[in-house]
């Protein structure tokens, strides 16, 4: 797995990391991703799919 966020399309709104803070951290305005690999807890695909903008994008 493979998780990248659009920045441009990201608003910083902070779901992704109150879901998942293994993966997902806010900084500014914008959320990074500080594990590209995913974590062993969470639903990656269940946090994108919560992204308001569609910015987190999954690849197998
Ligand atoms: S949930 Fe989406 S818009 Fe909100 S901070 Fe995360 S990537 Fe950005």
């Amino acid at each position: 797995m493979r998780v990248t966020i659009d920045e441009d399309a990201c608003i910083g709104c902070g779901v992704c990391e109150a879901m998942c803070p293994e993966v997902f951290k806010v900084e500014g305005d914008k959320a990074k991703v500080i594990n590209p690999e995913g974590c062993n807890g969470c639903n990656c695909q269940e946090v994108a799919e919560s992204c308001p903008t569609q910015a987190i994008i999954i690849e197998a």
